[in-house]
């Protein structure tokens, strides 16, 4: 389905929420019939998705895409269709006495909530949609799903392809900008979830409470890694290295700022470089090193390193480029760049990098870096490199972070057995695994009251004003 009016969106909408009224009650069994539905459509068209997700991005490497975002879609879809059955069953709760002894019982019960917006963006551009879509069916929803347009032949494909494979009523999609966006995060959906910058975060909550709809919003943010002074250096900056080269730095949990101990940064800088141009002897038009998305996301990145420089910062690239600028023109590919303890006014220092340029920032003691992470934004991910526990355990906790990974980064974020999410700007609410199952279900509380009343007897049936007056 192409872009809609806010109208037709509406109406799409109506017509979903109608037929989820029709039929509340979703077995477990539907349930893994349509997450399996929609696993099919990914097996077999992963081909042209890859397709898609490399014209889009001028030169992303179909095996990194079929790694990435198909194979994680599925892995999120096959966790949920084969874990969901548990969750779906009703809890019994404990019941106040002596309400308990006649017979009384309480359980809380999950219901789907209904129809959900799912917003996704283009650095992941089908795992941002099909990974809350498995826990959206999971919880026994429909879904009304919203592409990014910086990745449109993926979109279109994805609009193409739901529509022939899928019931509208149960997944649908709909194409278009922010503009498209705006009007989709304004329909009264029974929960909206958002994957994309903090500040249009912000805009999607304020647009989502005007009909009280409850929102997951997945944002960004500046993750911040710590090197101990313990740390095994070499196998560290191979992990760091490896994990910001990951889509070419695009990445929600990709690490913006490391902490070096001071006397170790120039060996710090050093391993960087060297592991980096070990994995990618070449970057220009290399296959295995993902280009950014569009020249002006390139551009970005570009102005965030030579703003840095401009005002005096050291600058370290892993290939030597005549000027950084060039590459935006042409492949996109922009070699890793150290920026050396930039000042905190620079942009660097504000914005969430989002490609391959990395903050080193010195440190004298533990104490120092726990301040500085704690006078920014809570970040989505915190890592620590070491096998100092005591640090360790001060870090975990006198910071806050979204997620932590230890000795590595992004991979708690591959979990489906456990919530990710951020929190503060990062983000709100969880997904994957049952925490998504819960997220997308309502948790509605029965209580059923014994045959016999017992109010009578323990005097409390009107009139209490008498009853009550001398407490
Ligand atoms: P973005 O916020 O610009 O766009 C995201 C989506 O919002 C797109 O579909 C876009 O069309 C839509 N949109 C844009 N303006 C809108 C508006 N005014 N109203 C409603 N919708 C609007 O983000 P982006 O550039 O696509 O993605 C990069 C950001 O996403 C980074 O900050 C990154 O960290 C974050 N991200 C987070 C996660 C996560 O799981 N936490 C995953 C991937 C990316």
């Amino acid at each position: 389905m192409n872009s809609k009016d806010s109208g037709s969106m509406a109406a799409l909408l109506q017509h979903q929420q109608q037929a989820h009224k029709l039929q509340m009650l979703v077995t477990a069994a539907q349930r893994r019939e349509r997450i399996q539905q929609v696993i099919n459509l990914l097996v077999e068209h992963h081909q042209a998705f890859a397709e898609a997700i490399e014209a889009d991005f001028n030169g992303r490497s179909q095996g990194f895409s079929i790694m990435n975002d198909v194979l994680g879609s599925l892995a999120s879809l096959k966790y949920t269709r084969d874990n969901l059955e548990p969750w779906l069953k009703s809890e019994s709760r404990e019941v106040f006495a002596p309400y308990d002894q006649l017979g009384s019982t309480a359980r809380v019960e999950y219901q789907p909530k209904g129809s959900v917006g799912i917003i996704g963006t283009w650095n992941a551009p089908l795992y941002t949609l099909f990974a809350p879509l498995a826990c959206v069916l999971g919880a026994g929803n429909r879904a009304i799903l919203k592409p990014s347009e910086v990745t449109p032949k993926t979109a279109a494909l994805v609009a193409q392809l739901f529509a022939k494979h899928i019931d509208p009523l149960l997944v649908s999609v709909v194409t278009g900008g922010a503009d498209t966006g705006a009007k989709f995060s304004e329909l009264p959906f029974d929960h909206l979830v958002f994957t994309g910058s903090t500040q249009v975060g912000k805009k999607i909550m304020a647009a989502a409470a005007k009909n009280l709809v409850p929102v997951t919003l997945e944002l960004g943010g500046k993750s911040p890694a710590v090197l101990s002074q313990d740390c095994d250096l070499s196998e560290s900056c191979k992990r760091l290295a490896l994990a910001k080269s990951n889509n070419g730095g695009q990445v929600c949990v990709s690490p913006d700022i490391v902490y070096v101990p001071r006397n170790k940064l120039d060996q710090v800088a050093a391993l960087l470089l060297e592991n980096f141009s070990h994995f990618y002897p070449e970057i220009t038009h290399n296959p295995d090193f993902v280009p950014s998305v569009n020249r002006q996301h390139c551009q970005r990145v570009v102005d965030l390193v030579e703003q840095a420089r401009d005002a005096g910062c050291q600058v370290l690239s892993s290939h030597e480029v005549a000027n950084l600028a060039e590459l935006v023109t042409s492949d996109k590919r922009l070699p890793l760049q150290l920026v050396i303890s930039p000042d905190k006014e620079l942009d660097i220092m504000q914005q969430e990098i989002f490609g391959a340029a990395l903050v080193l920032l010195p440190y004298d003691d533990i104490d120092g870096v726990i301040n500085d992470i704690n006078s920014r934004a809570k970040p989505l991910a915190l890592y620590y490199f070491g096998e100092n526990d005591a640090e360790l355990s001060k870090l975990l906790a006198n910071t806050s972070s979204g997620g932590v990974a230890i000795n590595d980064c992004l991979m708690h974020a591959a979990l489906h057995d456990a919530p990710f999410g951020g929190i503060g700007a990062s983000g709100m609410g969880h997904y994957h695994g049952r925490e998504g199952f819960l997220a997308f279900s309502h948790q509605r509380t029965v209580f059923v009251a014994p045959k016999h009343d017992p109010r009578g007897e323990w005097g409390l049936l009107p009139p209490h004003h008498e009853q009550f007056k001398a407490m």
